[in-house]
């Protein structure tokens, strides 16, 4: 009999299968993109990340880099360099205790409406899911930087996604889980918004409408799931 898998382990598996999922579902492409997890564990308290420049099909659980929260890289842990953009997922892992799990994409459609900088508004009630009335696009910043970092976590201030100016998405969650179905269910909002354009203006619905509807999501939608 095999020995049972450890919780971290168990952890770096499922960071593999999301970033796996995430290509397989059409919502990323190639090795662009990256996946964390929060990970605590004794004193070490930080997240698990996908490695950079590696094909997903060919990770395996001890490519994943563990990242101490409250420092930069940890080589003594790791024998990868984590993802480039490790400083993002730091920072949202410090700035939002609600955020178990992240998933970055260049996600077509998201990126496309990205590279003309704009946001979602209200144009469908779903957009709630995201946790207000818009999903908004962060300024352009160099990846990798702590720029790109700070436009990030102030684009997601109240929302649990974004749009990257010129570069594509991020959306967290409660889980890995949670994490890859609203980069799924923000693809398909910005593919919606974008095919309404191509036809005219899509008509965004008030704000007072959107309160209810982001209520409700709180009260009986389990969008977190
Ligand atoms: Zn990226």
């Amino acid at each position: 009999m095999s020995a049972p898998r450890s919780a971290e382990r168990a952890l770096r598996d499922a960071v593999i299968a999301t970033a796996r999922e995430m290509n397989a579902l059409g919502i990323n492409r190639g090795k662009s993109g990256n996946v964390s997890a929060r990970w605590r564990k004794g004193n070490f308290d930080g997240y698990l990340i996908t490695p950079t420049g590696m094909p997903y099909a060919s990770i395996t659980p001890t490519d994943i880099v563990a990242m101490p929260i409250d420092g930069q890289t940890d080589a003594t842990r790791s024998r990868r360099r984590p993802s480039s953009e490790w400083r993002f997922h730091r920072d949202i892992y410090r700035a939002r205790h609600d955020a178990a799990a992240i998933v970055h994409t260049h996600a077509p459609f998201a990126t496309s409406l990205a590279c003309l900088c704009l946001g979602i508004p209200a144009f469908h009630y779903m957009i709630a899911v995201a946790g207000g009335d818009d999903i908004r696009c962060a300024p352009y910043a160099t990846f990798g930087t702590q720029a790109l970092s700070d436009h990030a976590v102030a684009a997601l201030e109240g929302r649990r996604a974004c749009l990257l100016a010129n570069h594509g998405m991020i959306a967290i969650g409660v889980s890995l889980a949670a994490a890859l179905a609203l980069a799924v269910e923000v693809e398909t909002l910005a593919e919606m918004y974008w095919r309404a354009r191509q036809i005219g203006e899509p008509v965004v619905l008030p704000a007072s409408e959107m309160e209810v509807v982001v209520a409700k999501f709180r009260t009986y939608g389990q969008p977190e799931s």
